[in-house]
């Protein structure tokens, strides 16, 4: 049988209204969009405007920067300004927390170069303030004909309405735990805001939802429980993930269960780069979990087989990361074509034992020569033996072999 990532199954998505921001769409049967978040100070437009467009030739279809003081809202115009200079056509969300409503109010050019605004219920303001700063968002909004991320956070809850709901439970017969009271808290502090985004006149296909903890468990709790309740779309994202490995597994985990179920239309990855590192990492997990699940398809996939005693030599590892780094390097001239289509495989293999088989099953495969083999590494193109690379240039060979594939 073919090793190469199912499709998802057709159906299986969770209907949600369709909400367009500038040229992409999320929600209703458009694919699952990935999406990434800047790092720079907004104030310094050179370095925002470099890192968004490098997470969008990573692949980033829609990228988030912080709008968190006067000066940052005026430099959002300019970044807009220099991405274009670029040839980066990515739209740009504002994420706004308490002053937002005064941002975008003072800053017009702001509000119209920004294609999306994304408002935490639980930092808008307190008490009956809370109300009025929220619904004026919500007016500007309409003004400028922008959608809106209604995005709660487990960090940044409402607490009127956590204290309203724990008083509410004391009264139950038989009282939830903590927390699914949180659990009820986060989605109710969503629902009720779009509920009250919507009575100011904001359509349901200018709303996307989210409710984002730290824990995978509450994740897909908390989420199994807003998508069944609801038909906005839905943007997901395990928050505060962590570095390096922790925070891909734990991403990968939670987001995994609910992309299977079919809940969720757009997805970030919240890594912690290591100092120095690109921010590009969140960009290339969330493609990944979405390409192997079989949701998405954004370069060839390269299968390799970890290696063992049977490897002769460090060659074969090399082989394999040439060959990945190749595809990154290529994705954003290669997306285009992939997009959407079958996915394009590639076999890496490092002996005989399973070498020719997983070969053949890729759309091109290498097998190289293990402890004790002939010197000689055949490849297979379309299942069938093509030809046999020898010596010392097998790398810089099977990558050129790989092009002229893409190119045909
Ligand atoms: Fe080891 Fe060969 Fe299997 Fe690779 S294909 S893991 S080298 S036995």
């Amino acid at each position: 049988a073919s090793q190469k990532p199912r499709p998802a199954e057709p159906g299986r998505r969770r209907p949600s209204v369709a909400v367009q921001i500038g040229k992409v769409k999320v929600g209703g049967t458009a694919p699952i969009v990935v999406q990434s978040m800047t790092n720079t100070d907004t104030e310094d437009p050179a370095s925002t405007a470099k890192q968004i467009a490098e997470l969008a030739r990573a692949g980033s279809e829609l990228v988030r920067i912080t709008v968190n003081t006067p000066a940052a809202a005026a430099a959002v115009p300019r970044i807009a300004e220099r991405l274009a200079m670029m040839g980066v056509d990515v739209p740009i969300i504002g994420d706004f927390h308490y002053n937002g409503h005064q941002l975008l109010e003072r800053e017009p050019a702001c509000a119209e170069a920004l294609a999306k605004y994304r408002i935490n219920p639980g930092n808008v303001g307190f008490g009956k303030k809370r109300d009025t700063q929220f619904a004026s968002i919500i007016e500007l909004a309409l003004r400028y004909a922008k959608p809106v991320r209604i995005g709660v956070n487990w960090g940044s809850l409402d607490q009127s309405m956590l204290a309203a709901l724990m008083d509410e439970n004391a009264l139950r017969a038989d009282p939830w735990d903590a927390s699914r009271v949180a659990r009820e808290a986060l989605i109710r502090s969503a629902l009720d805001s779009a509920a009250q985004a919507e009575s100011i006149g904001l359509a349901r296909d200018r709303i996307i939802l989210s409710c984002k903890v730290s824990g995978v468990q509450e994740l897909i709790a908390v989420y199994r429980d807003l998508a069944a309740r609801c038909d906005y779309a839905l943007h997901l994202g395990l928050t505060e993930a962590g570095m390096g490995s922790k925070g891909i597994t734990a991403s990968s985990a939670a987001l995994a269960v609910l992309l299977q179920e079919g809940i969720g239309d757009t997805i970030r990855i919240s890594l912690t780069p290591e100092p120095g590192a690109s921010r590009t990492g969140e960009v290339i997990v969330a493609q990944e979990l979405l390409q192997t699940m079989g949701l998405r398809a954004f370069t060839p996939l390269v299968t390799a087989c970890p290696g063992c005693g049977r490897t002769t030599s460090e060659f074969f590892q090399e082989l394999a990361k040439t060959v990945q780094e190749h595809v990154r390097e290529q994705m954003p001239l290669w997306r285009v074509k992939y997009d959407g289509v079958e996915n394009l495989t590639l076999a890496v293999m490092g002996c005989i034992v399973n070498g020719p088989g997983e070969s053949k099953h890729a759309n091109i495969g290498i097998s190289l020569p293990g402890s004790g083999e002939a010197p000689a590494a055949p490849v297979f193109i379309d299942g069938a033996k093509a030809m046999t690379l020898r010596g010392d240039n097998i790398a810089n060979e099977f990558v050129g072999i790989l092009d002229d594939y893409v190119a045909r």
